[in-house]
């Protein structure tokens, strides 16, 4: 029999992304919009603002940039001596590989002790690594008892005192327990077409049932990197982060959208170059985008007007302070 194996791959690949499903293989992250000629100012807002529905939501282009929102559970790094100690000779045994190329989480488990409490069960990750880490929630620091600091993985500044222990003994991990900092993984090449940088900062909105967005999320670029957005369990309960589902930059990154100051405000001044209506009006989401550019700005609107949910959640979006005047 003859089968068109090309057309069959499109229908599947255009269920799959209807599904929303193929976003979140790295090979299609990035469904067109990216090669697509950008407006000049704040694509992702005009894209995100209508992102009501999360990526499966009902009639939104599908045009947002999706990248995997993944949620790391609590775990240690080891150097080989702690992992000695804890376990006995022998190298760590990789049980599954993660989403960053080379880690793994190992078959190993420890258990970590604080002067309050202990939880068990603890995920060892590997390979190896020049400082032991303990990486945990605020949750979990509560009940260890100990004051963790929020930090990036691999810097220890400040942070806090645990004991690990394995089957075969224990270590005092001093400053080894932070809780880490919600980061965003990417390549070069994504960085470029997104238009962040490394160390960059940027607000991500996670598209779950009880979608958030965080705030100052740490941008860490490099070519080996799967891009992902990396949780805490608090940070993914929180959102109530589901398996396949994923997250958008709001902010457009340095060079896309005006910095703060740079942003134009929206001062009456402004009025006649955004014709902002002088009468009492109904501003609906299509009239909301088309008033607000940038955040930190401030809009006049006439007493009287009404906002719909939809054009709120757009202000809202773009920090947008509506006034009545
Ligand atoms: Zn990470």
């Amino acid at each position: 029999m003859d089968v068109d194996k090309e057309a069959i791959r499109k229908i599947v690949e255009h269920v799959l992304e209807k599904k929303g499903i193929l976003a979140a293989s790295p090979a299609s992250l990035f469904p067109g919009a990216l090669n697509a000629a950008k407006p000049a100012s704040c694509p992702a807002l005009q894209e995100t603002a209508s992102n009501k529905g999360g990526p499966t939501g009902g009639g939104r282009p599908d045009t947002a940039v999706r990248i995997p929102a993944e949620a790391s559970a609590r775990h240690v790094h080891l150097t080989p001596e702690a992992a000695a100690v804890l376990f006995g000779p022998g190298a760590l045994t990789p049980k599954r590989a993660l989403s960053q190329p080379g880690e793994f989480l190992s078959g190993e488990r420890v258990r970590l002790i604080g002067p309050k409490g202990e939880i068990g069960n603890v995920a060892v990750l590997g390979p190896v690594r020049k400082a032991v880490q303990a990486e945990v929630s605020l949750t979990d620091a509560r009940i260890l008892g100990i004051k963790a600091p929020l930090r990036l993985s691999g810097d220890l500044t400040g942070a806090a005192d645990v004991y690990i222990a394995g089957p075969a003994g224990a270590v005092h991990a001093r400053g080894a327990a932070i809780i880490a900092k919600n980061h965003l993984h990417l390549r070069p090449q994504d960085a470029g077409e997104l238009k962040v940088e490394n160390g960059g900062r940027v607000r991500v909105r996670v598209n779950t049932e009880r979608p958030l967005i965080f705030e100052d999320v740490i941008v860490r670029v490099r070519e080996d990197f799967m891009p992902a957005l990396h949780l805490d369990f608090d940070e993914a309960n929180a959102c109530m982060l589901g398996d396949r589902d994923t997250a958008e930059i709001l902010d457009c990154g340095a060079g896309a959208c005006p910095s703060p100051e740079r942003r134009p405000a929206f001062a009456p001044a402004d009025a006649g170059s955004k014709s902002i209506p002088s009468k009492p009006a109904l501003i609906t989401e299509a009239e909301a985008k088309r008033l607000v550019c940038g955040r930190g700005g401030r809009l006049s609107l006439p007493r009287g007007s009404i906002l719909t949910p939809s054009a709120q959640d757009v202000f809202l979006y773009a920090r947008c302070k509506v006034e009545f005047i």
